[in-house]
């Protein structure tokens, strides 16, 4: 109708549909022989399978009114409270269970914007992001309307503390760090940041988004980290995701704050609705009850035991990578990494990474380019630990065969990602990859495939000459 799909006039059989789908996934990438480097926080069949059935088990239930299914109002009560525990949160702490880091993130930016509003009056509101921010806060800052400053790295690409007392103001509503940040797996200078907040009165949140559920024990496994949890005074509340270390299945994350005084200001509350008094404590409506259960279940069964012993197998992965890219003249681990993300880039000028990582992709691999500086990133999970040879293996073979053809950095995904992250009008850029989702969103919307399969490669391309074009006219007009 319309041009639009439409339902099978008829239903069809279950099975015809479940194998519909099992066949959609044959092109997606292989996480379960551990070639993907991001996405995927994989360990086997058996662990997908039980998550699977304690999923099942409260997939219809609702975690919207907290009052009516009291099976999901305990789980999250029981969720909050080890992960503060594991936080060394006061006996004060607490929080609720969110759909993912991106929701536990924009809900710290809205409390507190609600809060500086409601205690200091605060009406133009502020927040200082290291620039290594997951993106979720940029997405938070324009959603609700929260001003970034960005605060700059020092050489060792962590947060530059030093730099920190100057951005924050009086409209300042919370200073952030991370416990590590995603692009590097640097853990910010907490400590001193902690500090910094606390002695000009503005709440700091550490997004432990991807470290909340490894880091403690990492700890407990004898390795010492900086400061990053409740121990810092100043932190007043942090995120941590079950749905990433912590191997619960999609759709759990959680956000704690020190106290419920700081909690209050996330409350929703609308009594003059037509269809009920209304009360919410996140952003959804409707949350998914399977995903409570199967986070629940992933934290039972894995016990302290069970996360010590995934820590240590993933901190032998990512040292073996650490190691192994270091020792690849050509090649340089960026920052400092505590673990268990890391990233790589060119020390050698002739080499261009994202051409290296076209040819790790053409091994089968799947590696996320970073920008400022160039980089190639890898989360490491204790799966990875048997294929940490094989990947050190064939990054060699990538980064003789790039060094070997300078002209691959002109080609495949390599001329894009160099595009995209060197062209100086960044409004252009965005622009540009504006357009692209555009295009596949838009009615019946089209694949985007960064690698070469047409016909997604030629929009790729011929926006990457636009922009080239309109680089080459730019830098021309200013002579
Ligand atoms: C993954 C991540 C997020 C966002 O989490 P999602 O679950 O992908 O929404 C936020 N912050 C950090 C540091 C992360 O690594």
């Amino acid at each position: 109708m319309n041009g639009h799909a439409a339902l099978p006039p008829q239903g069809r059989p279950r099975e015809e549909v479940l194998q519909a789908l099992r066949a959609f996934a044959e092109g997606d990438p292989d996480y379960k022989s551990n070639r993907l480097w991001s996405l995927v926080y994989w360990l086997d069949d058996a662990h997908d399978e039980f998550l699977g059935q304690a999923w099942q088990s409260f997939q219809s239930a609702n975690g919207l009114n907290p009052t009516a299914f009291q099976s999901l109002k305990r789980m999250e009560t029981e969720i909050i409270s080890v992960l503060a525990g594991l936080l060394h949160g006061p006996p004060e702490t607490c929080g609720v269970v969110t759909s993912g880091g991106t929701e536990s993130c924009l809900l710290a930016v809205k409390t507190y914007r609600d809060m500086a509003l409601a205690q200091r009056g605060v009406k133009k509101p502020e927040m200082v992001l290291p620039v290594t921010a997951h993106v979720a806060w940029f997405k938070a800052a324009e959603y609700f309307g929260v001003r970034p400053r960005l605060l700059p790295l020092d050489a060792s690409l962590r947060a530059d503390v030093a730099q920190l007392p100057g951005l924050v103001n009086r409209q300042t509503v919370l200073v952030l760090g991370s416990a590590p940040e995603y692009p590097h797996g640097t853990i910010d200078p907490i400590e001193a940041m902690g500090a910094i907040a606390a002695a000009r009165g503005v709440p700091m949140h550490v997004d432990a988004c991807v470290g909340g559920f490894i880091l403690p024990f990492m700890e407990m496994n004898g390795r010492a980290l900086p400061a990053w949890d409740y121990r810092v005074p100043g932190v007043t509340s942090i995120s941590a995701d079950i749905h990433k270390y912590g191997f619960a299945a999609k759709g759990a994350s959680t956000i704690t704050y020190r106290s419920l005084e700081l909690l209050r200001h996330q409350m929703f509350v609308y009594q003059d609705w037509p269809g009920g008094v209304f009360a919410s404590p996140a952003l959804l409506g409707t949350r998914p009850g399977g995903a409570y259960a199967a986070a629940w279940a992933a934290m039972q069964h894995f016990g302290e035991a069970g996360y010590r012993e995934l820590a240590a197998r993933t901190m032998q992965a990512f040292g073996a990578m650490r190691d192994g890219i270091a020792a690849i003249p050509e090649l340089q681990v960026l920052g400092d990494p505590s673990g268990p993300l890391l990233a790589y880039g060119a020390r050698d000028r002739a080499v261009n990474i994202f051409a290296v990582g076209d040819q790790l992709d053409a091994k089968g691999w799947t590696v996320n380019r970073l920008q400022q500086p160039d980089g190639l990133h890898a989360m490491v999970t204790a799966a990875h630990d048997g294929v940490v040879g094989a990947y050190l293996h064939d990054l060699r073979e990538a980064v003789a065969v790039v060094k070997a053809d300078p002209s691959l950095a002109r080609s495949g995904s390599a001329a894009t990602y160099g595009m995209m992250s060197h062209v100086p009008l960044r409004g252009m850029v965005k622009d540009k990859v504006l357009d692209l989702f555009l295009q596949m969103y838009r009615a019946g919307g089209q694949k985007l495939d960064l690698h070469a399969a047409p016909p997604a490669a030629g929009v790729v391309d011929a926006v990457a000459q636009k922009v080239a074009g309109w680089y080459v006219a730019w830098k021309q007009r200013r002579g």
